[in-house]
């Protein structure tokens, strides 16, 4: 077995076990609520949270409860841990096609 079956094979392992997970980023804002009475209309601005995320090319958001704000995170972790996971496995697959062609070309005058 090459290097890059080896690699290959790690990464799939590791995406047998893999959790959850969100696409998107976790994202600290401050808010305004709108009560003209509350403490934020003068003074700070409430801390929320929200996921924000692609779909068709644009960015949307959603508000992340506080008592989800560490389950999310985990979450968006997890989804980054998946994404380099799949390029490690498409990185060696592609190595695997190229050192073949190098390997199996040639034989003839040309080669050396
Ligand atoms: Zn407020």
């Amino acid at each position: 077995m090459s290097r890059f079956h080896v690699r290959r094979a790690a990464a799939l392992k590791a995406l047998a076990d893999v959790g959850p997970f969100v696409a998107g980023s976790l994202c600290r804002v401050q808010r305004r609520c709108g009560n003209p009475r509350c403490r934020c209309a003068r003074g700070e601005p409430h801390a929320a949270y929200v996921l924000s995320f692609k779909v068709d090319g644009r960015t949307k958001t959603v508000h992340v409860p506080k008592a989800m704000v560490k389950e999310v995170q985990a979450w968006v972790a997890e989804h980054r841990r998946v994404k380099r996971l799949m390029a490690t496995v498409s990185r060696n697959s592609l190595a695997l096609i190229r050192s073949h062609v190098r390997t199996n070309r040639g034989g003839g005058p040309s080669r050396g």
